[in-house]
């Protein structure tokens, strides 16, 4: 059976930055018929739950990846490492589970695709990706943005 990578937070695990999980009919009818791993990239980097709020600065995931880019949350604490760590973790578990796609939280700044918070903590978004999903998709894995949530 074909296996995906999954945002934990969309399979009910209560990981997100508020302590809450977030799940949709929709999501799950994507997954239908495939072997679902899900996978908290900011958990596994060492992150607590519940845990501050953070956002990409000064570019988006890719830009973290090449170094000219920061995670930082609305303290001004840089959680750049733990961001950058936990994506790597999250490739090691797609390349261990055989999963060539990721069906990924929109807007996160580890999981977002195609668009990610600008910086400000003001709800405003901009084009790009989360750090994951840079990560994976700069290693063949192919990310989705979860519909529905
Ligand atoms: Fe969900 Fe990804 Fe945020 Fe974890 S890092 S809570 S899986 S969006």
């Amino acid at each position: 059976m074909e296996s995906v990578l999954v945002s934990a937070c969309l399979r009910g695990v209560p990981c997100r930055f508020d302590g809450r999980a977030k799940a949709a009919a929709e999501v799950d009818a994507v997954l239908a018929g495939r072997a679902v791993v899900p996978f908290c990239p900011e958990a596994a980097g060492g992150l607590p739950t519940p845990r501050r709020p953070a956002e990409l600065v000064g570019g988006d995931g890719h830009d973290v990846l090449d170094g000219t880019a920061r995670v930082v949350d609305d303290t001004g604490r840089d959680v750049t490492a733990a961001f950058v760590d936990g994506a790597h973790r999250a490739l090691a578990k797609a390349r261990a589970t055989g999963c060539a796609e990721a069906v990924l939280m929109p807007r996160s700044p580890s999981c977002g695709c195609g668009a990610v918070y600008d910086g400000s903590f003001s709800g405003e978004l901009v084009p790009g990706d989360g750090v994951t999903a840079a990560l994976l998709e700069r290693n063949g894995v192919a990310v989705r943005r979860a519909p529905g949530v």
